[in-house]
C-alpha cells in the first residue's frame, strides 16, 4: 500500500470575515486556493467576544456545501426558509446551498470559548443548482470509534473499523474524521487512492512521513495537504494530540468563485448576483 506523503504545510492566514469574525483560513487563501473539492476552510478559536461576537449576518450562498463543526461554543443559524437551530459543542451542520440560501450564523453566547471550523466542499456542475438541504447532527449521534490508544468520532465516510458517520454526499464521498491520538499512539488509516486529502491540527503536535520519507512534524493550526495514496499514516510526538482527516473525491471541473457564489462560469456567477439582488433566492 502506498502511504500518503506530506506535499504542503499551510499556517493558515489571519482574517476577519462576517460583521468581523477573527479567523484563520486555512483553505480559499494565497498559499492555496482550492484543494478540489475543497473551496475554503476557516478555522476559529476564542475566548475574547470581541472576536466573534459580531457573527455573520444574513449572507448568501450557491453552489457548494458549507458545513461548520463546532467544537466549542454555541452557533445559531437561521434561513430565509424558516429553518433555524443551534449546533452545539461538537455538533455538525451540513448546508447544501445548492440553488440558494440566505441565512445568518451568530454566536449564541455573550462569552466564553468559541471554537470550530467552516469547509466549504464543491457541488458538481450537475447539482449546483440542487434544492438546498441540511445534514445536521448533534455531538451524541456522532459515533464513536475505539482503537488502541485512538478515538475516532466519525461525521461522515467510513472507516477501516466499519464505523459510518450520519452525513452522507454520495456526489464527493466524503470522509471527515476528529481524530484523539494518546501519547505515543499511531493511527493508521486506508483511504481512496485518488482523493484529495488534507489533515488541520487541533491540539499537540503529530508526525507524517514527508515525500523523501523523512519524519514531518506538524504543531497546532497546521494544515497539510497530502499526496495521493492508499494509506494515511500519522504519529503523535508528544502529549495527547487532535486532528481533522478530510478528505473528498475531486470534481475535476472548471471553478469561477466571487465571496459567497462558487459556479462553474462568469455568466454563472453573473446570474448568481442578479438572482440575489431580485430576491430570488
Ligand atoms: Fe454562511
Amino acid at each position: 500500500m502506498s502511504n500518503r506523503t506530506v506535499e504542503k504545510i499551510i499556517h493558515g492566514q489571519a482574517t476577519s470575515d462576517g460583521a468581523g469574525v477573527q479567523l484563520v483560513r486555512m483553505i480559499g487563501q494565497p498559499q492555496l486556493m482550492e484543494l478540489d473539492p475543497f473551496l475554503l476552510l476557516d478555522a476559529f478559536r476564542s475566548d475574547n467576544p470581541d472576536d466573534y461576537i459580531a457573527g455573520f449576518p444574513a449572507h448568501p450562498h450557491r453552489g457548494f456545501e458549507t458545513v461548520t463543526y463546532l467544537l466549542n461554543g454555541r452557533m445559531k443559524h437561521r434561513d430565509n426558509a424558516g429553518n433555524e437551530g443551534v449546533i452545539e459543542p461538537g455538533g455538525i451542520q451540513w448546508m447544501t446551498a445548492g440553488r440558494g440560501i440566505v441565512h445568518s450564523e451568530m454566536p449564541e453566547q455573550q462569552d466564553g470559548m468559541l471554537a470550530g471550523f467552516q469547509l466549504w466542499i464543491n457541488l458538481p456542475a450537475s447539482h449546483k443548482m440542487t434544492a438546498p438541504a441540511y445534514q445536521e447532527h448533534s455531538a451524541g449521534e456522532i459515533p464513536l470509534e475505539r482503537r488502541d490508544g485512538t478515538e475516532i468520532r466519525v461525521i461522515s465516510g467510513t472507516t477501516s473499523g466499519g464505523t459510518s458517520g450520519p452525513v452522507s454526499q454520495p456526489l464527493t464521498e466524503p470522509l471527515y474524521l476528529d481524530v484523539l491520538l494518546a501519547p505515543g499512539a499511531v493511527f493508521e488509516e486506508p483511504l481512496s487512492a485518488q482523493h484529495s486529502a488534507f489533515i488541520q491540527v487541533i491540539d499537540g503536535v503529530i508526525s507524517m512521513s514527508s515525500s523523501d520519507q523523512s519524519p514531518l512534524r506538524l504543531a497546532r493550526d497546521q494544515l497539510a495537504v497530502l499526496s495521493k495514496g492508499e494509506k494515511v499514516v500519522v504519529q503523535n510526538e508528544g502529549q495527547e494530540s487532535r486532528f481533522l482527516l478530510v478528505a473528498a473525491r475531486p470534481l475535476n471541473e472548471s471553478i469561477a468563485r466571487a465571496g459567497p457564489f462558487v459556479m462553474n462560469t462568469e455568466a454563472e456567477l453573473r446570474q448568481a448576483f442578479s438572482d440575489y439582488q431580485r430576491g430570488e433566492f
